[in-house]
């Protein structure tokens, strides 16, 4: 009896593990996902490629990153998909405007993807094109107070995807994250960054950039594949040497081999639209013009110049002639 109840555990202990296994090549790749993870083969699923040419304008108010210039105590982990960063803080960081309208999302980790050479890695892609690695920030809505509750909701999470390049020169930003990934090359294992980090410096590398960004509703991108995100890309590319981001393929996965890439490859689009964001003045008008997820918004979205300038002009324009005379 008491025998075959240890069995029984260890049976659904095994199968409980296997159940959260999968991995990017063999049987147990994305297109095998679906099989074990049925929301894996949703109609809204992330990463997807999205094409300049199709995408709907829209003004959005400014996105927003508070809390970010506090420096903060960060570790590393490898959990055998990918590497993560997470704070020991609980509000490191907090995200809200543009898409995600007035609702505040959390700064729950970051991590990256990416490929087996410089030429491929990134997620989603552009026209196309991919790029040899991609970051996301992924923060929680504070409503629901934890990342948990917050995966049974639609509008649960807010994730901030950063596209990379190679670049000649190192990206000194990236140095202390990419120092400790020697350290952690096994999965399971964990390791603080040796000085505290600004997240402002990884999640606003170019402030002037960060309102030019590409957003739609996605979904997690490993499984259980939830249909829960809201996704801004920046347009902006991040830079990176080889090197810096070679590092990364070092790491193992849980077979013990390296992680050479860790990137799903793109859905389909069906239904949805993907916006893109042409900042203007944030005004309370604009505000009041679009809905969280852009019901009835679509046919507002035509792409407006910037009317900052030339209104400036005829402001000051017009206070000198009142000046004038005046006297
Ligand atoms: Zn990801």
């Amino acid at each position: 009896m008491v025998l075959s109840v240890i069995c029984l555990g260890l049976l659904l202990s095994l199968s409980l593990c296997r159940g959260q296994d999968f991995s990017y090549e063999g049987s147990q790749g994305p297109s095998h996902w679906g099989k074990e993870y049925h929301t894996c083969v949703g109609k809204h699923q992330s990463p997807i490629n999205i094409e300049e040419h199709n995408v709907k304008n829209v003004s959005l108010p400014p996105l927003r990153l508070i809390g970010i210039d506090n420096p903060c105590r960060s570790y590393m982990t490898n959990n055998g998909h990918t590497v993560m960063l997470k704070t020991n803080e609980s509000k490191a960081a907090m995200l809200t405007g543009g898409p995600l309208k007035d609702r505040v999302y959390v700064f729950e980790q970051l991590h990256f993807h990416w490929g087996e050479n410089d030429y491929e890695g990134s997620e989603d892609l552009i026209n196309n094109h991919s790029f040899p690695m991609e970051m996301h920030a992924v923060f929680y809505k504070e409503d629901y107070k934890s990342m948990n509750e917050a995966l049974k909701h639609d509008d649960g999470l807010a994730i901030l995807a950063y596209l990379y390049e190679i670049s000649p020169q190192p990206n000194s930003i990236y140095e202390s994250i990419i120092k400790v990934l020697p350290d952690i090359e096994v999965v399971g294992k964990g390791k603080a960054l040796e000085q505290s980090l600004l997240l402002g410096d990884i999640l606003v590398p170019d402030i002037a950039s960060m309102q030019d960004y590409f957003t739609y509703n996605g979904s997690l991108t490993t499984p259980p594949c939830l249909e829960v995100a809201t996704w801004i890309d920046f347009k902006d590319h991040q830079q990176l040497s080889h090197d810096q981001l070679a590092a990364f393929r070092d790491l193992r996965n849980p077979e013990g081999n390296k992680l050479t890439h860790n990137f799903r490859p793109v859905q389909p689009l069906e239904d949805r639209v993907v916006y893109q964001n042409i900042p203007i003045e944030f005004s309370p008008s604009n505000n009041a013009s679009y809905d969280h997820h852009f019901v009835g918004h679509s046919d507002n979205g035509t792409a407006r110049p910037s009317v900052k300038m030339p209104i400036l002009f005829v402001a000051l324009g017009a206070l000198l002639a009142i000046f004038l005379f005046a006297m």
